[in-house]
């Protein structure tokens, strides 16, 4: 008979080894654990979207009539609507349960136990964890000291082994993006390039049109920021048609559910509210950053997305975290060598801001 033990030396050596992910809380445990009601909770480390999803998506999930049929696996419906959001054709795209699970996918298609993945962090934490389970090895080329991606130390960390690398532009945390001129330059050395943009409406810069030019570009996206829909979990790839056939082939067939698929297609029918949503969150994020700027504390950084990453100058940071905690405000706290007390903040509502910089004033 197999014994707990027995288990413990089934598993995996490399995923017992491996770093958790640290994934943010949802309200109702953030609200219990500092005992103040859910709906005084201020949430302002997820970036998600404070204005929800469009109301043509909770009618239609009310309305749906088919949640007992299976979705369509090859979801002909939502990519035709992407192609004509993203000006790209549908054999380009492929949607995925958010964006976190294209990554894994795309990882699953290409790594062998033992290639490599170019990381460069501070960035999104999915990239090194799902390349941990996949049985890849992280080489890290580190940002360099105003977070721009630099390209020589990636060169230095190329080899035989190197099969794939991540740039989030917008980067999270560090909310600057890299420019064609840099990703066209590392198109050429890298055999596959993974363009992350999660944040790509705030920003309003994209590289996707670049795809069908190469072979070996793929673009993400999410609904789950600009589109209020990050608990519905639905993103999308623009990938050469190859890659897309692969993935395809391996992924799990019916892997965005039919709300997610429907929440999706209504979203992208809604898109001048949603575009306003976008640009209140854009004119808030201009002066929540002029807000912070005031506070000779801070040291804030420019934001191309819909979160403001600072650093606390004074050593307070992690007194400062605790503070906001203890008064509903949820903010996200780093303390890792490159963002040494260091604080990023999901842009909210003007009244968000507000509690936001008399809590911060009243704390130090
Ligand atoms: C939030 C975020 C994602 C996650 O997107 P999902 O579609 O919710 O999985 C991906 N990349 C970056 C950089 C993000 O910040």
């Amino acid at each position: 008979m197999t014994s707990p033990e027995d288990i413990e030396g089934l598993v995996r050596p490399e995923l017992k080894a491996m770093k958790a992910y640290t994934p943010i809380e949802p309200t109702d445990v953030l609200s219990q654990r500092v005992e103040i009601a859910e709906e005084n909770v201020i949430k302002l480390d997820g970036n998600e979207n404070p204005y929800g999803c469009s109301t043509r998506v909770k009618q239609a999930l009310a309305n749906y009539a088919y949640y007992h049929l299976y979705p369509d696996p090859e979801q002909r419906e939502l990519r035709k609507a992407l192609e004509e959001y993203t000006g790209i054709s549908s054999e380009y795209i492929l949607a995925g349960s958010g964006s976190d699970e294209l990554i894994d996918l795309i990882l699953r298609l290409f790594i062998e136990p033992g290639d490599k993945v170019i990381n460069c962090p501070p960035t999104f934490g999915m990239y090194p964890f799902s390349t941990d389970v996949c049985g890849g090895k992280i080489v890290n080329a580190p940002r360099k000291l105003d977070f721009s991606v630099d390209v020589a130390a990636i060169k230095k960390a190329l080899d035989k082994r190197t099969k794939v690398i991540f740039i989030a532009s917008p980067n999270n945390p560090s909310a600057n993006m890299t420019s064609e001129q840099t990703i066209l330059e590392l198109l050429d050395c890298i055999p596959v390039v993974v363009i992350d943009e999660a944040y790509f409406e705030f920003s309003g810069t994209t590289v996707a049109p670049l795809v069908p030019k190469h072979p070996n570009l793929i673009v993400l996206r999410t609904f789950s920021k600009w589109a209020g829909l990050a608990g519905l979990r639905v993103g999308y790839g623009i990938f050469p048609t190859n890659i897309v056939k692969y993935l395809m082939k391996i992924k799990q067939p019916y892997n965005v559910n039919a709300a997610a698929q429907r929440a999706a297609l209504e979203s992208l029918k809604d898109t001048t509210y949603l575009h306003s949503t976008i640009k209140a969150i854009v004119d808030e994020r201009e002066r929540l950053s002029n807000k912070l700027n005031q506070l000779d504390w801070l040291k804030v950084y420019p934001s191309q997305a819909n979160f403001i990453l600072c650093s606390v100058i004074n050593g307070k940071a992690k007194t400062i975290h605790k503070g906001l905690q203890k008064m509903g405000i949820f903010v996200r706290y780093f303390d890792t060598p490159q963002l040494k007390d260091c604080l990023r903040i999901s842009v909210g509502k003007s009244e968000h801001t507000d509690a936001l910089i008399a809590a911060l004033k009243e704390i130090c």
